[in-house]
């Protein structure tokens, strides 16, 4: 216990030295390596007397500070991984401190679900949306996804005057999808769906948005019956975005759930000339939204976005109902009846803090940049006799492979990734092995495609 009072006592240069060394990582990041080889984790044993945090940071430092991969960087182009802002990191660093719990019940508790509230109403404005859907913070888009799901499937049950929530499933739950997120298919099996259970619509031709027409022949084939929509506001391979003015008229005609995943797409709206990619998209009843994706936040941090007129089937499906000390779910608003989560930190401050540092022309600049260095890299990509394109750039994503047929892909991209320079993810497209890179970090620019295109010529000139 000694320790404890110790670390108390030496609060000051505990976090003055945490402080600078945050700003070392972060001021010399561009030359940080974006990969690192790392053997098995090893077996921890806890030792009955800690060490204090002074030497704890010192065995950090000694073990895990040294393979920290610049995964915030500007050349760190994997998956969909987005960075940190300085206001996000600032808002982190204080929900950390002030350490509030977000449940808010009107009238008593704290202040901190009327940020996440109001962090919402910044977030619709960014995205052009109207203030009718309420939203709430949980960990990433798969929680997202899961959350707007269960309450589709909530609908769904009430469609047949059943209550799923209460009762379990008891009828056949359609859903219909193109080319969803893996998150999305772990939702089902998560949520008692299945996720073996999705009618795959077809695609269009060389796309990955869905075909209207096979939608509409296998809506046809329902007969009827209710049915979930999962469609995409860019996939994560070519960013392809479904055609949402022709869904909205389809939901005019038939009665379903429509759930629009746009974890990282969604941001096209803060752009200029890339906003009509998701025309429509306000009539969806809900949507999935990656804060530490484009919004470039410290993880955890994505959004769900409910239509306002679900927000009953919202707190059916996620009430605490057997807790009378928590107040009665349908009467006061409580994020803890309203998503999956009961205690969980205040994720909404580093965004409340970053849309408020940078407001909506700071995001249209962030954006911006993204896609015109996509559009860059193709560019270089295609007029050079080493590379070709899988697919054309849509967004702010690349799909593009070797040529030459006899270098293999795989060891490419592994020794490319082992530079240390850039990170990429592989991928498979249109019946090829290819590399994927996805821009969405804020510090990157024109210099760092340079970079890695160099290093990428070297790579197969060897
Ligand atoms: C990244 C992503 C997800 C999953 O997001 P997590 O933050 O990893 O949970 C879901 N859908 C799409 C389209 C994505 O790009």
């Amino acid at each position: 216990m000694n320790q404890l009072i110790e670390d108390a006592k030496a609060l000051d240069a505990l976090l003055n030295a945490t402080k600078n060394q945050g700003l070392d990582y972060l001021t010399n990041i561009n030359d940080r390596s974006t990969s690192v080889s790392v053997t098995a984790a090893e077996n921890g044993v806890l030792a009955e007397a800690g060490v204090g945090a002074k030497e704890a940071l010192n065995l950090f430092n000694q073990r895990f500070e040294p393979i920290m991969v610049a995964s915030s960087g500007p050349r760190f182009w994997g998956f969909v991984t987005g960075g940190s802002t300085p206001a996000s990191i600032v808002g982190d660093w204080l929900a950390t401190v002030y350490d509030q719990n977000t449940q808010g019940v009107t009238g008593h508790g704290d202040v901190s679900a009327n940020i996440e509230v109001e962090t919402i109403s910044l977030l619709l404005d960014l995205f052009g949306l109207p203030k009718s859907f309420l939203g709430g913070f949980v960990t990433g888009a798969t929680m997202s996804n899961f959350t707007c799901l269960a309450v589709a499937r909530q609908w769904l049950g009430k469609c047949y005057n059943k209550d799923f929530a209460k009762e379990g499933i008891t009828e056949k739950i359609n859903v219909l999808s193109a080319t969803p997120h893996s998150s999305a298919i772990k939702s089902l099996s998560l949520l008692g769906i299945g996720s073996g259970n999705v009618i795959k619509v077809n695609a269009m031709d060389d796309r990955e948005a869905i075909s209207i027409t096979d939608l509409e022949q296998q809506i046809e084939k329902l007969n009827g019956q209710p049915f979930i929509l999962i469609s995409s506001g860019g996939t994560v391979n070519t960013v392809d975005f479904d055609d949402f003015t022709a869904i909205k008229q389809l939901k005019q005609k038939y009665n379903f759930w429509w759930h629009i995943d746009a974890a990282f797409g969604g941001f096209a709206a803060c752009s200029t000339d890339y906003a009509h990619l998701l025309k429509d998209w306000e009539y969806a009843d809900s949507i999935t939204i990656d804060n530490h994706k484009w919004l470039n936040v410290p993880y955890e941090s994505a959004v769900f976005l409910v239509k306002e007129e679900h927000k009953v089937l919202q707190t059916e499906t996620f009430q605490n109902s057997n807790a009378p000390y928590l107040g009665d779910p349908m009467e006061n608003f409580s994020y803890l009846n309203f998503l999956p989560e009961n205690s969980r930190r205040l994720k909404a401050l580093p965004a409340w803090f970053t849309l408020t540092a940078y407001g909506k022309e700071g995001y249209r600049a962030i954006v911006d940049n993204c896609i015109t260095l996509a559009h860059y890299f193709q560019e270089k990509l295609e007029n050079s006799d080493q590379f070709m394109m899988l697919a054309p750039v849509i967004l702010n994503n690349l799909c593009f492979t070797i040529k030459d047929d006899n270098q293999d892909v795989s060891t490419f991209l592994a020794d490319l990734n082992k530079s240390g320079k850039v990170f990429m993810t592989p991928t498979f497209y249109n019946g090829r092995k290819g590399i994927r890179a996805s821009f969405v970090n804020w510090r990157t620019t024109t210099a760092d495609v340079d970079l890695v295109f160099d290093v990428m010529v070297n790579l197969l000139a060897r």
